[in-house]
């Protein structure tokens, strides 16, 4: 992953009445104040509970899964057809071998545990126990992913994993991976940050030249990820920035490409404070708050 964006912790104490204002049916249902007095507030906690305990987190995982899933086969008998962006494309593509290409976070493994463990120990993300938890291999697959990518392995369609996750993570992430039920045909299916190809300029944690390196040999049939940066690179992390690296794709979303919602970190984030993580975890919530849309 690009990197476990920051959970910011903010000093506000929970509190029912503000929930209860904008949803009055739930009234019944909210803690009292005194219950929830010495509980301080995290911005994530909503995020990582949705994502954990909503049934409709995992029915749109399944949705779009079998979604792409429905489409494939005519992708692979369309010679035409390929998913890679133009930035990413150079070699003619109509007689290659058929690919598929999905990112790993929050894609086809299910890293909500860690992120619920920073959450009741009050902390921020950190590559030490980020590491820890990956070595862990215990992450789950999310719902569909197994179906998914089967079906693509038994139709003959290459399965690639491209992962930001750091070199020294690599065999842990085979490994789960392969605990999780889904098909990894060998080391090469997983392509992390030690993945470089020779004279393509690796820019940050970009994975455009790990795209063009799977696209040298490969037609690829579909895309799928729960970051913009899975598609595409994004050169400007800005509200209009991220528009318009999209734009010319739009109508790719739900054939070529599929996304899978991500409320709990991702690049959308510090785009709403200048992608500046040194700001002070109160003034990058304020500028959160500010970007708010009220009407
Ligand atoms: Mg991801």
């Amino acid at each position: 992953m690009t990197k476990f964006l920051p959970v910011l912790l903010g000093t506000l104490l929970l509190c029912g009445c503000a929930s209860e204002a904008q949803h009055p049916s739930l009234a019944s249902a909210q803690p009292t104040p005194a219950s929830v007095a010495t509980v301080a507030a995290d911005d994530n906690l909503n995020a990582v509970a949705w994502t954990q305990t909503a049934l409709e987190h995992d029915l749109i995982y399944q949705e779009t899964f079998r979604s792409a899933q429905s489409q494939l086969l005519a992708a692979l008998k369309d010679r035409n057809w390929d998913a890679l962006p133009a930035e990413d494309r150079s070699t003619p593509y109509k007689h290659l071998k058929p690919a598929v290409i999905l990112d790993i976070d929050e894609t086809v493994l299910d890293n909500s545990p860690y992120q619920a463990r920073l959450i009741r120990k009050g902390g921020e993300f950190n590559e030490a126990d980020w590491a820890a938890w990956c070595k862990e291999e215990r992450a789950r697959a999310l719902p569909g992913a197994v179906e998914f990518t089967q079906f693509a392995a038994r139709h003959g369609i290459a399965v690639f994993y491209i992962s930001n996750r750091a070199q020294d993570l690599d065999a842990a992430t085979l490994d789960n991976l392969r605990k999780a039920g889904l098909p990894v045909s060998g080391p090469e299916a997983f392509l992390g940050l030690g993945t470089l190809l020779p004279g393509c300029d690796q820019v940050g944690t970009e994975k455009s030249c790990r795209r063009q390196l799977i696209g040298q040999h490969h037609r690829v049939l579909m895309q799928l990820g729960d970051q913009l940066g899975d598609f595409l690179s994004v050169l400007t992390n800005t509200a209009a920035g991220r528009v318009q690296a999209m734009a010319p794709y739009k109508d790719w979303i739900g054939t070529r490409w599929f996304v899978f919602p991500n409320p709990t970190y991702g690049s959308w984030e510090p785009s709403l404070f200048n992608n500046e993580w040194s700001t002070p975890r109160e003034q990058r919530r304020q500028q959160k708050i500010q970007a708010l849309r009220v009407e």
